[in-house]
């Protein structure tokens, strides 16, 4: 596998907002919705769910998933499992779905109170896997983790995308807090939190040490955080984890908080819905709302041909349902109007090299996206260094044949991954 610079020469600046402390106070709520939809990981088939239509729950209740293994869901509200049924999502990947018919006001389940409230690894792996922010405890806070470094980013990762920026601004007290329960649930020995400059002098309140970022595109991805800051490379086909590195949001963070200091799991998530000017709004949603209500809340109107993202305007992915729910990773929807559209094409590439000089990792883009539109996904890992994207999507932002480049790169490597998966032994 070839290795090439990491970081780019052509790299357009492009800036994240930053949201301004003034307005940073205001954050607008979406009504509990009439029904809930929780998406599971497409690693659980839905013949095996041991959930079924007709169940009762309550707010905060664990729902285990299978009759064997530890995999559970959070119902982020009280009533009737409506339904459960398959979402299929990017990539084409199939999600089970459960429907939840809420009752309208919140019974809280009481498990995580009186069992689950010390705040040790155990617990966070027992009842924190659908927390808003979507945390990883599995990789922070199990036994086998190797992670010596926890980053709380409170940056988001996308333009336009000012979550956890609003969170830091916000929610100090909250995420001091919530770090010293970081602290005690994982294994690491150093925690510190990114930030742009501006809240830096707030940041230093949560006693751990503070990194400004500058806030130019991409630099709150987590391979250049580690460049830019510990000077340390990811290599090809390695994450950061890999290296003993761990990501956190910081609302994951201020979640924690919430949970340990009120005995009950949260279940809001706090979002950026970016409008059709290009306007963006936080907002708090129950997890599990579709986000058709999320917009009717905003009065923001939707029509044929408009196109509804799930992320921000670099790395997000369209979806083709307003039923679509907020997830607990779900930092952003944006709406584009139909007029405002650039369509990807199915154009040649003109070798303008534009690619090239715009990706932060070095890759020969021109070349790979050749092999990739061929479905060549294992010579484009061996030969054109498919493995050291970063998933910026700069390639596609400069492409001037509008070839949708980075969605060809992470159908690439998830179909890399999968022939890599079915030759390992006993896959
Ligand atoms: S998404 Fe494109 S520009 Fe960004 S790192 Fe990957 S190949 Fe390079
Ligand atoms: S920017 Fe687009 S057209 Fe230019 S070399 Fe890259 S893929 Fe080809």
């Amino acid at each position: 596998m070839i290795k090439r610079p990491f970081f780019g020469l052509g790299t357009p600046r492009l800036k994240y907002p930053v949201i301004d402390i003034d307005i940073a106070d205001t954050i607008r709520e979406i009504p509990l919705p009439q029904k809930v939809t929780l998406l599971l990981s497409p690693d659980i088939r839905i013949e095996d769910l041991i959930l079924k239509a007709g169940d009762s729950v309550k707010t905060g209740q664990k729902l285990k998933l299978l009759d064997d293994g530890n995999a559970y869901l959070i119902s982020t509200v009280t009533g009737t499992i409506a339904e459960i049924s398959e979402y299929t999502g990017y990539l084409g990947r199939i999600y089970p779905a459960v429907s939840i018919d809420a009752a309208g006001e919140d019974q809280w389940d009481d498990e995580f109170n009186e069992t689950g409230k010390t705040p040790n690894p155990e617990n966070a792996l027992a009842f924190f896997n659908y927390l808003p922010g979507n945390p990883d405890f599995t990789t922070l806070s199990s036994v086998q983790s190797a992670i010596n470094t926890i980053i709380i980013n409170g940056l988001d990762s996308d333009l336009l995308v000012t979550t956890n920026q609003f969170v830091v601004k916000t929610e100090t007290g909250r995420l001091t807090e919530g770090i010293e329960y970081l602290k005690k649930i994982t294994r690491a020995s150093r925690i510190f939190i990114i930030v742009p400059p501006d809240s830096a002098a707030l940041a230093e309140k949560t006693g751990v040490p503070v990194y400004a970022v500058n806030p130019v595109y991409p630099n709150t991805l987590p391979q250049i955080i580690m460049k830019n800051i510990s000077g340390t490379e990811v290599l090809p086909g390695n994450s950061c984890e890999d290296m003993g590195v761990g990501f956190i949001n910081a609302e994951a963070v201020v979640s924690l908080t919430m949970a340990f200091s009120e005995g009950k799991i949260p279940v809001d998530k706090i979002l950026t819905v970016i409008n059709k000017d290009y306007v963006p709004e936080t907002v708090r949603a129950r997890i599990g709302t579709p986000v058709k209500d999320v917009f009717k809340a905003l009065d923001i109107d939707t029509a044929h041909g408009d196109q509804i993202i799930f992320g921000g305007p670099m790395t997000g992915t369209a979806v083709y349902s307003e039923d679509m729910p907020v997830s607990p990773n779900t930092d952003a929807v944006m709406i584009q109007d139909s007029a405002r559209i650039t369509l990807g094409s199915d154009n040649q590439c003109i070798n303008c090299g534009e690619c090239v000089r715009a990706c932060p990792a070095g890759v020969p883009v021109n070349m790979l996206v050749r092999l990739l539109e061929n479905g060549l996904y294992e010579e484009a890992a061996e030969q054109y260094d498919l493995l050291s994207c970063i998933e910026c999507g700069l390639c596609s932002y400069v492409c001037i044949a509008r070839i949708p480049v980075f969605h060809y790169i992470m159908l690439g490597k998830y179909e890399f991954g999968r022939v890599k998966s079915a030759e390992e032994p006993n896959a």
